[in-house]
């Protein structure tokens, strides 16, 4: 055996990999054969990520017919990112039932020879090991995981289930409760708890690997523990008792009309949990369902936008340091997050105390991600608090955090005049003040825009990159790489009152002020809501964004708009000036400390005509964006607002639920008739197709 170690451990990790020669005949494999050891390398080219397409799985048949005489097979990757990061899902969009049947079958048929092998069969797993990537891992015999690795099967996000042997063969490995709970919520499954859970059988760091081969190939690693409550699963009974369970948990955050992914998995286990091959067949079946139903589709192609906005933030930006203004809300989760990938950053307030705060901020926020000791300790030492601003001139980019007060941002920028290094960007995370207001006392307008983060900055995606007149393209483009580097989405848009989400968004909440006005129960509006798919009801939303802040929104887009927005009612004037500005003041539409806003939709279909007044007038500021230029095109906008807002997924966006459901402008014009020119179609709609 230390033979083949010998030769192996040249090549150990992925970076020794490249010197590995391609497999006979194959271009995404690169393989080694040492004493009767195969060692097949994934390694996609023109890429840094590995995915399971059509021909990974080809190519690998091919070379299962050319084993010879192989005593044992390891399969890994080549690439630093991960094992494979999921499915090619080009592959997946547009396929009809029939073509995705042939496909899949095809694929499940090269797995289950893999898994047929009667020799050793090992797949070694780091860094991301997702969908069709750990459904190949599940193939083999054992699982060597490296420290770090992340095993998950994320399809249920693209409304999905897993459809490569993930769904029976991770329930029968481990507690098939733990394997349902995962592939439910798409989560990853961390390196310890894969292995607590058996997921992999050893967890190794890289320079142990050739050693967990060699005990995997002799037999002496553990023995995987036959759970009780596994084998009890596979009775009917315990298992319907189950189901019914993640039914009602699956309920209580997705509706089945909307999203019938969940349903279809705990259906699938439910009826055949207990057999592998009916659940194969099954699992096959359900997946070329799943793959033809809207919501899928849909899903793929907000996988697609996603993928887009992402390219908008390619290249290595020249920002190693930023130095953050205002360690509030926002300020802290900035700096914590820019520490965490990788940046020097120094956070400056005028307070101690919200200094203080920022680091527990961010130690709370390396836990939920999982860093591990090291990482998460040298991130709190890349993030230096900085209360005399000291990293003001040595920063590549600064970034202003302050309040939401024109007078106060103008003197932080004139303060900034000649302490910043030469180069160096100034960026304002405002979200309602124009630009256009506040670049003449910045110390260079070509050298500042808007970097318009959303809330909490740890979990909302987009940023928004604001234009002016006077800002150079140059100093765009380099803020367009950091929000890449920070792995945020950039989306450019042009100064406009609210930008372009908040623009979007505001109508959704002021209209609901205006049903409350009625006399329309706030529950009932934030059911429809949820009920149309929306994260969060209007009323509950407008909660936590605060009321002051929605009337400052309102007030501004009153000002800045040159058609009428709905009208603020005096009572909610009245409340936020007794303070009761929403969920951080315990008070606001709801009282919180006598009941909370509903967080499951009701049962009914959508009531049409609440939800017609909430969700049409985005319709209507989103082609009004379109119209002035605030985006460049409908399916950027769109990904902004379900990346920045999280608006209903599965309908795709504010513009393509209007160009499916193609009677907006109509819609709207008889909104107009009942409740007045607020509802007047935009005459961006004229050539809206
Ligand atoms: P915040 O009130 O929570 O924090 C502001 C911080 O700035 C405070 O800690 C304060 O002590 C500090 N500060 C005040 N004057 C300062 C000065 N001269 N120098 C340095 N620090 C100073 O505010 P926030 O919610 O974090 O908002 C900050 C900015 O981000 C605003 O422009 C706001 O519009 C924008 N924004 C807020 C949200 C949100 O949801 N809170 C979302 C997106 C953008």
């Amino acid at each position: 055996m230390s033979d083949f170690l010998d030769t192996l451990t040249p090549d150990a990790g992925p970076d020794g990999a490249s010197d590995v020669p391609r497999a006979d005949n194959a271009t995404v494999w690169r393989r080694s054969d040492a004493q009767g050891l195969v060692t097949l390398w994934l390694d996609c080219p023109d890429t840094g990520t590995n995915v399971i397409s059509e021909t990974v799985l080809r190519e690998l048949d091919g070379i299962l017919d050319a084993l010879g005489g192989a005593k044992a097979l390891v399969i890994r990757s080549a690439k630093r990112s991960g094992f494979a990061a999921g499915a090619d899902i080009d592959g997946f969009a547009g396929l009809d039932r029939d073509s995705a049947l042939g496909l899949i079958r095809q694929g499940h048929a090269v797995l289950d020879r893999l898994a047929a092998l009667d020799i050793p069969t090992i797949a070694v797993i780091h860094g991301n090991t997702l969908g069709g990537g750990l459904e190949l891992a599940l193939a083999c015999d054992r699982r060597i995981g490296i420290d770090g690795v992340k095993a998950g099967f994320p399809e249920i996000q693209l409304g999905l289930h897993p459809g490569l042997g993930g769904t029976f063969r991770l329930t029968r490995l481990i507690d098939p409760v733990e394997a349902m709970q995962a592939m439910l919520t798409g989560k990853s499954i961390h390196d310890r708890k894969a292995k607590r859970l058996g997921l992999v059988d050893a967890l190794v760091p890289e320079r142990h690997v050739d050693a967990a081969i060699e005990a995997a190939i002799k037999g002496s690693l553990p023995e995987r523990d036959t759970d009780f409550k596994a084998g009890a699963m596979r009775l009917s009974p315990a298992r319907s008792l189950a189901a019914t369970r993640m039914r009602q948990e699956a309920a209580k955050s997705v509706p089945r009309r909307h999203y019938p992914a969940p349903y279809a998995l705990i259906d699938l286990w439910h009826d055949h949990g207990g057999d592998a091959d009916a659940m194969q067949k099954a699992e096959i079946d359900s997946f070329a369902t799943l793959l033809e139903s809207a919501t899928a589709q849909a899903l793929i192609r907000v996988f697609f936008l996603r993928r887009a906005l992402k390219s908008g933030a390619k290249g290595a930006s020249d920002i190693a340091h930023v130095h953050v203004i205002g360690a509030g809300a926002m300020g802290a989760e900035i700096a914590a997050w820019a520490a965490l990938r990788g940046k020097r950053v120094t956070l400056e307030d005028v307070k101690l105390d919200p200094l203080g705060k920022a680091v527990q901020r961010a130690s709370k926020i390396y836990e939920r991600r999982h860093l591990s000791g090291i990482d998460a300790r040298d991130a709190l030492d890349r993030m230096m608090p900085d209360p005399d601003g000291l990293g003001r001139a040595r920063a590549d980019l600064v970034i202003e955090a302050a309040p939401e007060r024109p007078e106060l941002k103008e003197k932080i920028y004139s303060s900034l005049v000649d302490a910043m290094k030469p180069g160096a960007i100034l960026a304002t995370n405002t979200s309602s003040l124009r630009l256009e207001t506040l670049f003449d006392a910045a110390p260079d307008p070509a050298l500042f825009a808007g970097l318009h983060f959303f809330n909490p900055v740890s979990r909302m995606p987009l940023v928004e990159l604001v234009s002016h007149d006077g800002v150079a393209a140059e100093t765009l483009d380099r803020l367009a790489a950091l929000v890449g580097e920070l792995d945020r989405l950039p989306v450019r848009v042009r100064d406009y009152p609210g930008f372009l989400v908040n623009r979007v968004l505001a109508p959704y909440m002021l209209e609901a002020m205006q049903m409350l006005d009625e006399g329309m129960e706030k529950e009932r509006i934030d059911r429809t809501a949820l009920a149309f798919g929306m994260p969060m009801g209007p009323v509950a939303l407008a909660d936590q964004v605060g009321l002051d802040i929605c009337l400052e929104v309102a007030r501004s887009l009153g000002k800045g708009l040159d058609r009428p927005v709905a009208e603020v009612p005096d009572w909610l004037v009245q409340k936020v000036d007794n303070g009761e500005t929403g969920r951080k003041s315990g008070k606001g539409l709801y009282d919180y400390d006598k009941e909370s806003p509903p967080e499951t939709a009701s049962d009914d279909d959508e009531e049409a005509r609440i939800v017609d007044r909430l969700i049409l007038p985005m319709c209507n500021a989103a082609v009004e964006c379109l119209r002035e230029g605030v985006v460049s095109d409908a399916d950027q906008l769109d990904a902004a607002m379900i990346f920045g807002t999280g608006w209903a997924p599965f309908r795709g966006g504010p513009m393509q639920y209007a160009r499916l459901r193609g009677d907006v402008p109509d819609a709207l014009r008889a909104l107009e008739g009942q409740h007045g020119p607020r509802f007047a179609p935009d005459p961006g709609w004229d050539g809206f197709a």
